[in-house]
């Protein structure tokens, strides 16, 4: 088997590689101002070059690559290393940007694309209600239009970063006579419109980024539909699929159990650097052949993608995969770090700031909510079951209405 990508992206890397010792992380000039100015510095450099941005287009603050899925595998390899700044991860630019690119309408485009990848503006993802979760598409939001203008009434939960958000995408009922999943339309709102509440609620890390948001006669217009109406689900099958891939990116695992072992290198147990404690090592080892498993699925999968073949269902399991891995390496930092995982979290991501500590119990505590979020883990489990491997519907899920 021949792991390598061969002469041509050897070659690619090398240039990456290049350019990101001579611009990450930055210095003279592009070392002033905040960490987050300098990362945005360094991310138009990036998709200048080429590297960043690359499947949006030019006219819309792209890069415009042709579609190379290996360049593509070498950049996030590359930039994870350095730890580099990626394209932001905000659901904006994950998941609202792809969809506006597939489904919208130019006038969308233009208006929402460049400044949402540049971070001027951000958004927030209105799917989930009490009650609607995995069953998202009993959902109960309503959107009349009256005139020129969705008028919405109803309640989100969960809803992200709403308190911070410019504009929100958002799931609503707007067909009450039609089946289920066809009578919900997909609705773009300004988060200044009078008549939202927003309620920020406290999770288990302290921090309050999930927020109840209410809708009392808010008004959106008629024009901020993307798809047609009714139409909602399949558009925000296209969101949801982005999400589950930019989840399931195997070089955030690798880099993941990258840190988890300078902890145990730095780390003392009884003395002695945790990497040489027998149990540790026994955890490491593992771990990493789970790792290794991950990441050659991601490249049996991108292979089969370069052939023009579909993976299969190895490629239902790359979230679950995923977010099992992220759990179980925050668990064994935890065991790592002993009483010193018992502060209280710090900043959320390496490289962010607050001590290694406060990281990894930030990171432990996260990695619950991400098996959770786009998808529980059970119901992926579901789906691999029933999709891919073609076993009885379970019996317990309600999927009737
Ligand atoms: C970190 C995080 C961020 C989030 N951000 C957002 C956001 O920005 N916007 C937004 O709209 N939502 C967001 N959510 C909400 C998320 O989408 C829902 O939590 C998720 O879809 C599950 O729904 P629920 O919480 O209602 O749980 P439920 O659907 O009630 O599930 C409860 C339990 O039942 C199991 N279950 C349910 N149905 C089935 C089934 N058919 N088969 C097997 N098991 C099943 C689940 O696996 C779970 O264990 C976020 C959640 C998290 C944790």
């Amino acid at each position: 088997m021949d792991l390598s990508y061969g002469g041509e992206f050897e070659a690619f890397r090398g240039e990456v590689e290049a350019f990101l010792s001579a611009n990450w992380p930055p210095s003279g000039d592009a070392a002033q101002g905040s960490r987050e100015e300098q990362a945005n510095r360094f991310r138009q450099k990036a998709t200048d070059a080429g590297y960043l941005n690359r499947n949006i287009p030019r006219q819309y603050g792209g890069s415009e690559q042709p579609v190379d899925p290996l360049k593509a595998a070498v950049i996030s390899e590359e930039f994870t290393r350095a730890r580099a700044p990626m394209e932001p991860r905000g659901i904006g630019t994950m998941m609202l940007v792809p969809t506006l690119l597939d489904r919208g309408e130019e006038w969308q485009k233009e208006k929402f694309v460049r400044a949402t990848i540049l971070g001027e503006l951000t958004w927030c993802q209105g799917y989930s209600e009490p009650g609607s979760g995995s069953d998202l598409a009993s959902l109960k939001t309503k959107g009349e239009l009256v005139g020129d203008e969705w008028v919405i009434n109803g309640q989100k939960i969960w809803t992200s970063s709403a308190m911070e958000a410019d504009y929100m995408f958002c799931l609503v009922r707007t067909e009450p006579d039609a089946k289920k999943h066809a009578g919900i339309s997909y609705l773009l709102i300004d988060m200044k419109a009078p008549g939202i509440d927003v309620r920020p609620l406290r999770m288990m890390t302290g921090s309050s980024e999930f927020n109840e948001v209410f809708f009392n006669d808010v008004k959106t217009p008629k024009d901020w539909i993307v798809g047609k109406r009714g139409e909602g689900w399949l558009v925000s099958r296209t969101t949801l699929k982005h999400e589950r891939s930019s989840i399931g990116a195997a070089s955030q695992t690798v880099g993941l159990l990258n840190g988890l072992v300078e902890l145990a290198r730095e780390r003392k147990i009884d003395g002695r650097p945790a990497i040489e404690d027998t149990s540790i090592r026994r955890g490491l080892a593992e771990l990493e052949g789970y790792v290794r498993a991950h990441l050659y699925s991601g490249y049996f999968q991108m292979t089969k993608g370069l052939k023009g073949e579909n993976p299969g269902v190895i490629q239902m399991m790359t979230k679950l995969n995923s977010t099992n891995m992220g759990h179980m390496v925050s668990k064994l930092a935890m065991e790592i770090l002993g009483d010193d995982g018992l502060v209280a979290p710090g900043p959320y991501g390496l490289g962010m700031g607050g001590n290694a500590a406060e990281h990894w119990v930030a990171q432990y505590m996260s990695s619950v909510g991400v098996a959770i979020a786009g998808g529980t883990a059970n119901v992926q489990r579901n789906v691999i079951a029933e999709r891919g491997f073609g076993l009885p519907r379970d019996s317990a899920a309600n999927r009737s209405k």
